[in-house]
């Protein structure tokens, strides 16, 4: 080899080691810049509990819970049930294997078990009236082993929550506001959003109405509104969930007034936002729109809900009219499927609810969680990865495994409202397409497929926000038109047959 050549030989072989530094230098930026969906664990303790073994883990601080509860769990539980012990910890690890280095965690309600109070009652062996303060105490300790769990595998990272209708000490749908269970989770969950608040601007708005701003890490321009959307619902503080002489924590019904100031607080910081030139983003429990659950489960019986009173619903359609050009996406839970909704205006979408798969496997499907890729400088959410379990297969219940990426499985260049309904209309119009036999596939994590049949009605669900707009959705469809439920909890409480239980 000649002088020249050996110059040459060189010089490609520097430019060879420059791309590949170039490529390994970008693919860790581009895996660096992800944020972890993680919901609706419904932390449930009771399950094996009996009287004796209750009294052992309320008198226990929450720092010794996870030996107790590893001792009274054997399994990982089944579909039809909440999480236990085991099951939420298999879920955080995974999360962490998965997602090592989240920027934050989003996670959008819904700590503690469905029907808190009663089961409390029932293994306590003494009502909430008759020792208020060791229900609250238990209340909180539960929320801590959660808690705890979440910081052992990620200790340096934000952790963005909100409240779900689980959460409350008074009941189901029961959020006090300025309430001592809001009161004792600011306390408590303060720790856990790092530098993402204002202290004070927390403090005051968490207390009062369970909402807070918050500065999404590594995400200059954005910024995430946390709404307690469990005040718009129609189903907040019914006389279907009146916590009665329970007595625990001064619970009573405070009527529309919290869901107006919720309301009030969101307009003044979406001001606020567009004058500081911040997206917008939501993290909030229960969605706009429909809840179909029963249409889908049950041709021919079937029952819908407007997720939200109308009252909210028209206030908050106008709001978001008002500041579309401030708003990016919205991140929600509650219905427990990996799901969507899009808020329209004028037949345009405007806004896009992801709505993140539960850990909890009471509403028949699998666990799973969400990891979203992004570019840190335009916001672009580029792709997402579903995770899930097979509950069904205990022998192999620790695998959790990708259920499927976006990017190839959607051919999304990026999540948002306009790239989200193309999708599902594109469904609507090929119902035969790999697209939609993907959703069919993979809406509740692979436990069981939506039929062919029933597609439309989960495509209606998805693009119409109010009954008028999704009844007709369906009749354009040859379907028939569900019952108007009137109120969203009775087609929850349906959902998983936990009406039976
Ligand atoms: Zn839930």
């Amino acid at each position: 080899m000649d002088e020249a050549e050996r110059m040459r030989s060189e010089n490609r072989r520097f430019v060879f080691l420059l791309v590949c530094w170039w490529v390994a230098c970008f693919a860790t930026v581009a895996k660096a810049a992800e944020f972890l969906v993680i919901s609706d664990i419904h932390f449930d303790p009771f399950t094996t509990l009996t009287q004796p073994t209750f009294k052992v883990l309320a008198d226990a601080p929450a720092s010794r819970w996870p030996e107790l509860l590893k001792t009274y769990n054997q399994t990982l539980g089944a579909t039809g049930n909440d999480s236990n012990y085991l099951l939420m910890v298999s879920a955080i690890s995974a999360a962490k294997a998965h997602t090592p280095k989240p920027l934050f965690i989003l996670y959008p309600g819904d700590f503690l078990a469905h029907q808190w109070q009663e089961r409390y009652e029932k293994v306590a062996g003494k009502s909430i009236a008759d020792d208020p303060a060791a229900y609250r105490q238990f209340t909180m300790r539960a929320i801590e082993v959660v808690t705890n769990e979440i910081r052992k595998q990620f200790p340096d990272v934000p952790v963005l929550a909100t409240l779900g209708n689980d959460d409350s000490f008074c009941g189901d749908y029961w959020i006090q506001p300025d309430g001592m269970f809001l009161h004792q989770f600011a306390d408590h969950w303060q720790p856990m959003l790092g530098s993402t608040i204002d202290a004070d601007a927390f403090g005051q708005s968490f207390r009062s109405l369970g909402a807070y701003r918050a500065e999404l890490p590594g995400l200059a321009a954005d910024r995430l509104l946390v709404l307690n959307s469990v005040y718009w619902s129609g189903s907040y503080c019914s006389s279907y969930f009146d916590p009665k002489d329970q007595n625990c924590c001064q619970c009573h019904n405070p009527g529309t007034k919290p869901g107006h100031a919720l309301m009030d607080w969101l307009t003044s910081e979406l001001e606020l936002a567009r004058k500081q030139q911040k997206r917008v983003w939501f993290l909030m429990h229960v969605p706009p729109g429909l809840d179909s659950y029963i249409e889908e489960k049950d041709s021919g019986h079937s029952l819908a809900a407007e997720m939200w009173q109308p009252e909210f619903m028209q206030r908050y359609l106008k709001l978001i009219d008002e500041y579309r050009d401030v708003l990016h996406i919205s991140f929600t839970g509650h219905t427990h499927m990996d799901d969507f909704r899009i808020d329209r205006l004028d037949g345009k979408p405007v806004l896009l609810h992801k709505i993140a798969p539960a850990v909890s496997p009471i509403f028949g499907n699998n666990p799973g969680f969400q990891t979203f890729q992004i570019d840190p400088q335009t916001s672009v959410i580029s792709n997402w990865k579903t995770y899930s379990l097979n509950l069904a297969d205990q022998q192999k219940y620790k695998l959790w495994k990708l259920e499927y990426e976006a990017r190839t499985t959607y051919q999304l260049e990026s999540l948002n409202a306009q790239s989200a309904e193309q999708l599902f209309r594109f469904m609507h119009a090929h119902p035969d397409s790999t697209f939609a036999s993907a959703f069919r596939q993979h809406y509740n994590m692979g436990a069981s497929v939506i039929s062919p049949k029933d597609l439309s009605v989960y495509l209606c669900t998805i693009l119409n926000a109010t009954y008028p707009l999704f009844a007709t959705c369906l009749q354009n469809h040859g379907l028939a038109q569900p019952k108007l439920a009137e109120e969203p909890a009775q087609v929850r409480r349906h959902a998983g047959g936990m009406i039976a239980k």
